[in-house]
């Protein structure tokens, strides 16, 4: 017998867990998947001059390996892009990733030796979970407030630092919650790094997808800690299936300078990310971002029914996201949040992912990307489920 090796045991991905059963559900009945947050599975599409780019690219033979660190014109364009937001960065600060969850991953892996710790949100997003496990890293979870509108809990996030503690990570805007942090929590963040020479990792992958209220403050906006700031075309430019991503390191004291060269020098030990797709940083990043006054008013649509449906029902409970495509209901009945969710795929065929894959039992994630029709259908189902286990 061939064994795998030990780190792999703890390596978790609900989202995508899930999906095994689904395939399975559906030989029975039609599945509504709501377990991914992929809006081009729905009626949302990247726009056509990124499109353009990255065929562009391939056809003017833009094939070739890429420099470790990115594309140059991207580069640039991430720089242009991040301090026009006022996130002081520059060119030997940035590089192109596979997704941000490569980016994470390679910050973790260049930062954090085996055993000390990074705080993370509960509920967690799991590639945090998942590349600290894969490291050997500790996590220690900060837990966000729900009675407050999912809002960041500061004195929580201190009493969980210890001497082991390396690094804070924010989601924000976060997924699963929707939450969004304004300018003074993330300065107490700030202050807690700074108090305890920490560095913060924000991820920021949703940005321009605030539903309620403008784009807030980001962590590296201050300049007062090291900020990793981490961004891509995934949601923003919906092409999640190109996995270009970025992290900008903010380092004015330049207190980071080995950690900038470890992460480069895992860049380079990956040869480099898809050429061709890099190319479509630069229009994206440069261009208009028109397509998004019909993505918000879509989503923002679809979050105000799938909010006043889940209140509707008894025995659930959700707080309104105030941005991304996410909702994280609370289940009031009494059952298991992975019985929850198994015997709604079983009984009704609607896929979500169960509470504890975010380190938050009692609650499920759901995705409100579909249109009315077919997230209207979804919670008639939940509903009907939902009289059975009361
Ligand atoms: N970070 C958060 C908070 C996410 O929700 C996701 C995907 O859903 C990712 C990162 C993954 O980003 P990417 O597709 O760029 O790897």
């Amino acid at each position: 017998m061939i064994r795998a090796a030990d780190r792999t045991r703890k390596i978790k991905y609900a989202i995508r867990d899930i999906a095994i059963l689904a395939k399975q559900t559906e030989k029975e009945k039609k599945v509504i998947y709501l377990n991914v947050g992929d809006p081009n599975k729905f009626d949302f599409d990247t726009p056509g001059h990124v499109k353009k780019a990255a065929i562009d690219a391939i056809k003017g033979r833009h094939n070739y390996y890429a420099e470790s660190q990115g594309v140059k014109e991207g580069i640039e364009a991430i720089v242009k892009h991040n301090n026009k937001l006022g996130i002081d960065t520059d060119e030997k600060s940035v590089m192109t990733t596979y997704g941000v969850t490569e980016g994470v991953s390679t910050c973790v892996a260049a930062l954090l030796n085996s055993g000390e710790n990074m705080l993370i949100s509960r509920p967690s997003y799991p590639l945090y979970p998942a590349a600290l496990n894969l490291f050997s890293c500790g996590m220690k979870f900060y837990t966000l407030d729900e009675e407050n509108g999912w809002e960041l809990d500061t004195r929580d996030i201190e009493k969980q630092i210890d001497i082991k503690t390396r690094a804070i990570s924010i989601i924000n805007p976060h997924n699963p919650t929707g939450g969004v942090y304004d300018k003074k929590m993330i300065k107490e963040v700030i202050n807690l790094a700074g108090q305890h020479d920490l560095v913060i990792l924000s991820d920021e992958i949703y940005s321009d997808l605030i539903l309620e209220g403008k784009m807030h403050y980001t962590a590296a906006m201050s300049g007062e800690v090291p900020v990793i700031t981490f961004n891509g075309l995934a949601k923003n430019f919906l092409a999640p299936g190109w996995r270009i991503g970025w992290l900008a390191i903010t380092d004015r004291e330049q207190k980071m300078t080995g950690v900038r060269d470890a992460i480069m020098q895992l860049g380079r030990a990956r040869l480099c990310m898809t050429t061709p797709l890099q190319h479509a940083i630069k229009p994206a990043l440069e261009k208009k971002k028109t397509h998004l006054k019909e993505v918000i008013r879509k989503m923002r649509k679809r979050r105000n029914i799938i909010c006043r449906r889940i209140n509707e029902i008894e025995g659930l409970s959700v707080v309104k996201p105030k941005a991304a495509f996410y909702a994280f209901p609370r289940i009031h009945a009494k059952i298991d949040d992975k019985d929850f969710v198994t015997g709604l795929l079983k009984e009704e065929g609607v896929a979500t992912v169960f509470g504890s894959g975010f380190d938050m039992p009692g609650h499920f994630r759901i995705v409100y990307l579909p249109q009315e029709k077919l997230l209207n259908e979804a919670c008639d189902r939940i509903e009907r489920f939902m009289k059975t286990i009361r």
